[in-house]
């Protein structure tokens, strides 16, 4: 089998009134990158990637797509390899290599279509056969009173059966945080969990002292606290707390992740296959976690098509570390403004009570709307 075509939709939808906020900018449109490559075998393979969607789309289609026409799509590590290794200047982080993560997404689909199989047993198999979400969301709102529109998301979270959901901080002062955050725990009770997720918005020192006031408001997890390159600031943090530290969505390739994982400097590791490198490099990290027994929580903020990536990329993680009746790793799942989400794919995803079925149909189990596609892409 042959790489015959490789097409790239930039997608672009503002957000407007729905607009929202997290600790580095507001969000008043979403984007996304949607690769669709062709063979001559008449399969075709969907993949997405994190970014700067009309930048990524002139990456993909000047950069990858002349190295991968021709190519076999079965031989995901190799072309890996021949995009991310002679320019590697370029390539080992930002917009080439989350360029590569759409092709190789894109590459998997094809495998599994063309073997009948769903990715996840090309990736080993399923350790899992539903993912246990919890919900993205309680970002800053453009509401008269904030604090009132947060409670009311953070309830309809748990109305809807959520078992986890997770509060962006650091767009306003540490102290109306805590206020917040406080308002939130008392409004959903103490029986479910709440992470907080602050976007690389504090020094060490600042996030070890909200840490502790964290510490009784029984926050699961402190996501991103700190700059993704103060690894000593999050060595520091790790070890003050009895809060986990989540982080990764910034990260990419195992070289990156070799660094977070090697000097402990988080307790949950948030790779996520659309910016990282892939699922084929999603795969490496995963084997180097496993190693240091730290856990994976993969990141997603994208469309139906990241998610149905995550999801099996999700399914083959094994447990971490394994036991007679280990817990299942948490998903994320965006409940943020996305009109892009839904109308990538022709499949849809929800969360019944927390949980999301993986697809078990071949290759990543979604297909993409090429009308939608056409409809939001911008030049
Ligand atoms: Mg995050």
């Amino acid at each position: 089998m042959k790489v015959t075509d490789v097409k790239v939709y930039p997608l672009v939808q503002p957000l407007e009134i729905k607009s929202f906020a997290f600790s580095q900018t507001w969000v008043t449109g979403r984007q996304v990158t949607i690769v669709v490559i062709s063979t001559d075998e008449g399969i075709e393979g969907c993949g997405e990637a994190f970014g700067p969607a009309q930048a990524l789309a002139r990456t993909i289609e000047t950069f990858c797509a002349p190295r991968i026409l021709g190519q076999d799509p079965f031989n995901t590590d190799v072309i890996w390899d021949s995009i991310y290794r002679p320019y590697r200047h370029n390539s080992q982080k930002g917009l080439l290599c989350e360029a590569l993560s759409a092709v190789d997404i894109a590459l998997w689909d094809i495998k599994g279509k063309a073997t009948g199989q769903p990715v996840y047993n090309l990736l080993g198999g399923a350790f899992r056969d539903r993912a246990h979400a919890y919900a993205t969301g309680l970002y800053r709102p453009m509401a008269e009173d904030p604090k009132a529109a947060l409670i009311e998301e953070a309830l309809g979270y748990k109305d809807a059966g959520f078992f986890a959901m997770k509060y962006k901080m650091g767009t306003v002062s540490v102290e109306e945080d805590l206020e917040i955050l406080g308002a939130i725990r008392d409004a959903i009770g103490w029986d479910t969990t709440l992470m907080v997720d602050a976007n690389c918005a504090y020094d060490a020192a600042e996030a070890v002292w909200l840490a502790r006031e964290m510490e009784d408001l029984e926050i699961y997890w402190f996501e991103e606290p700190l700059p993704p390159e103060d690894l000593d600031g999050y060595v520091e943090l790790k070890n003050s707390t009895t809060i986990r530290i989540a982080a990764g969505e910034c990260e990419m390739t195992r070289f990156g992740f070799r660094e977070l994982i090697a000097r402990r400097c988080v307790d949950i590791l948030q790779p996520d296959a659309g910016i990282c490198g892939g699922i084929t490099e999603f795969q490496k990290i995963t084997a180097m976690a496993s190693a240091w027994n730290t856990q994976i929580v993969p990141h997603v903020w994208g469309t139906n098509i990241a998610i149905a990536a995550a999801l099996h990329c999700y399914a083959a993680i094994p447990h971490i570390p394994g036991k007679i009746n280990p817990p299942e790793p948490f998903f994320e799942f965006d409940r943020s403004p996305n009109p892009l989400r839904e109308g990538a794919t022709h499949e849809k995803f929800t969360a019944v009570d927390s949980y999301i079925d993986i697809p078990k149909t071949p290759g990543l189990g979604v297909t993409v709307d090429k009308d939608f596609l056409k409809a939001h892409a911008v030049q």
